[in-house]
């Protein structure tokens, strides 16, 4: 697989091995994470790098990938797959959230070996945007039916609050995107090298113990800025995430940018600026710039940010293309010196560093609104569910009087203002359809991501497998007191977020009992985010194949049991 053809760079083996812990979010001191000066043009456009030093940046300044949008309705969608340019299917086509999907049938160990097109199936997978993960019944209806519809009743929550249908063909794409339309929904930027879905709080707005809304913050970036040609070129993906909650239930620490809401204590509620998170290679926790943000001012902020990724940001290799490298090679003194004096000219106001989360802030379960009803959050086994689901849970929310849902960042599902009375009975109902509520620990802190069966990068099985894993060890088990979180990847990059799991899986081919290759993973334990911030640490040898899995996390489990202090947790 070529660069070209995915904005999911392979994974070097060796950079999730950290055993150091770094502080999430805390300023980094001046030289830890500069690396040496280096000589190479980096092809940054601000030092007069304008001409592209790669294929991708070719295709980037051959055409803005906005532009195919019209070529997709107009050329594509009614002279079918065969018409598709190239470098439209490759490239362009992320920018409206499509990606070709795996061809059925080859195997993991033929993932590096085969070219591009003949991994690529003639289906597409489909990415619809959620920002903040709002969504009403309404629209949920809608996306329901486009997957019954349109892509063989395939839905995924995935962990940036999207969701993802496969089997998608070109010719439904146009009507797909009206019906989307008519809800306020859209796929524009899902993918690409351009700012992605914006995470957002899922209890923003309704939290009793909110800190500050983000909202509206949200909201006025993606009219302002998503879609626009002024960011539709950037180095790579940039991804934000803005919380008000106090459990900081948007992974903030691995985030391009992170808004995280604060106390300050002259000018009340707002929010900590960070910068530079990132997993993949080369995993980097965000640090903190030092300056409060007032809500009114969030937009700006990150337009002065992602102009800087833009104008500042390493074009010239793939795997540097992230704004954590420039972060890194510059530090926060350094960044935030030119956010104010190059794009914001004025002083950003130096704030108070947010107190460390100690809920997981997945928000599964029952809690009181701050207007006396009650949000419910539910657990489907690493976010699959399906239209038919989909549909169910629109009309079963409805029926108990609530038209509003959300998605999380851990691949969960919220439905907000239930009133006390209707609590008992939609809890029961989704039951019914495999969401639940009262869920036991190892449903509620697994993940996975897409995997073999739809993902051109994968060398493994996920979604099944963690479903399995689940079963297997609730079966084994039963209920755990502290939840252990165990995360799949299909492959070496890092879509469900291994390096800060508990136990993190990273899909790969490993010696198999009769001496061959078989599916499996290398194993990292001891990362986590919040309290237990630390990227999980690579033991070496450490890989279990994926028939094994089951009996691997049982034996780590009950060795931690056992020999746990009290209160001790899993990452300390
Ligand atoms: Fe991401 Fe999983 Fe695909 Fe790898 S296999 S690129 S981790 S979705």
């Amino acid at each position: 697989m070529t660069a070209q053809t995915t904005d999911q760079t392979s994974a070097d083996e060796t950079s999730a091995n950290h055993t150091e812990r770094p502080s999430a979010g805390r300023p980094a001191r001046a030289g830890q994470r500069r690396q040496v000066g280096r000589k190479k043009g980096e092809g940054q456009w601000a030092l007069g790098y304008r001409e592209p030093l790669n294929a991708n940046e070719q295709s980037k300044k051959d055409d803005n990938p906005l532009h195919v949008r019209d070529r997709i309705i107009n050329i594509y969608a009614k002279r079918g797959f065969d018409s598709i340019d190239p470098g439209d299917l490759r490239g362009r086509f992320r920018w409206f959230g499509l990606y070709t999907q795996r061809r059925p049938g080859i195997d993991g160990g033929k993932t590096a070996t085969l070219e591009p097109e003949e991994l690529d199936d003639r289906y597409f997978m489909l990415r619809i945007r959620i920002d903040g993960g709002a969504l009403s019944t309404q629209q949920l209806k809608v996306i329901a039916g486009i997957s019954t519809d349109f892509a063989r009743g395939t839905a995924d929550l995935t962990d940036r609050q999207n969701i993802q249908l496969h089997w998608i063909r070109i010719e439904d794409v146009p009507e797909i995107w009206e019906r989307l339309e008519t809800v306020g929904l859209d796929t524009v930027e899902a993918c690409g090298d351009s700012p992605r879905v914006i995470l957002g709080s899922p209890v923003a707005g309704i939290a009793a113990d909110e800190i500050i809304n983000g909202d509206p913050a949200i909201r006025e970036i993606n009219q302002r800025f998503i879609g626009s040609p002024e960011f539709s070129n950037l180095p790579r993906k940039f991804k934000t995430a803005i919380s008000g909650h106090p459990s900081q239930d948007v992974v903030p620490q691995i985030n391009d940018i992170s808004f995280v809401g604060v106390r300050h204590p002259e000018h009340g509620p707002g929010f900590d600026l960070w910068v530079g998170g990132g997993l993949s290679t080369n995993p980097m926790f965000a640090v903190r710039l030092g300056a409060w943000v007032p809500l009114e001012e969030v937009a700006d902020v990150w337009a002065g940010v992602i102009a800087i990724f833009r104008d500042y940001g390493y074009r010239r290799l793939r795997h540097r293309a992230r704004i954590k490298f420039l972060v890194a090679d510059w530090g926060p003194e350094k960044f935030r010196q030119v956010l104010e004096d190059e794009y914001l000219h004025r002083p950003l106001i130096d704030g108070p560093e947010p107190e460390t989360p100690v809920s997981p802030g997945d928000h599964i379960g029952v809690h009181q609104q701050k207007d006396g009803r009650y949000f419910v959050g539910f657990t489907a086994i690493a976010g699959r569910v399906s239209g038919e689901v989909l549909a169910k849970v629109a009309e079963t929310v409805e029926a108990h009087g609530s038209c509003r849902v959300r998605t999380t960042p851990m691949q969960k599902l919220l439905v907000l203002d239930v009133t006390e009375s209707e609590v008992g009975g939609l809890i029961a109902d989704l039951a019914g359809l495999g969401l639940s509520a009262e869920t036991g620990a190892w449903r509620r802190s697994v993940m996975a991501c897409t995997g073999i069966e739809f993902c051109k990068l994968a060398i493994v099985e996920t979604k099944a497998r963690a479903k399995n894993l689940v079963e297997e060890l609730e079966r084994r088990l039963g209920d755990l007191d502290s939840p252990i979180t165990v995360n799949l990847n299909g492959c070496p990059n890092s879509c469900a977020r291994i390096q800060v799991a508990d136990i993190g899986l990273k899909g790969q081919l490993v010696a198999g009992p009769g001496g061959g290759q078989v599916p499996g993973f290398q194993v990292h334990l001891g990362g986590g985010l919040g309290l237990d911030a630390g990227f999980g640490r690579k033991l070496r040898g450490h890989k279990v194949t994926a028939e094994e899995l089951p009996d691997y996390v049982e034996r780590v489990a009950k060795a931690y049991l056992a020999d746990r202090q009290q209160g001790e947790r899993f990452a300390q």
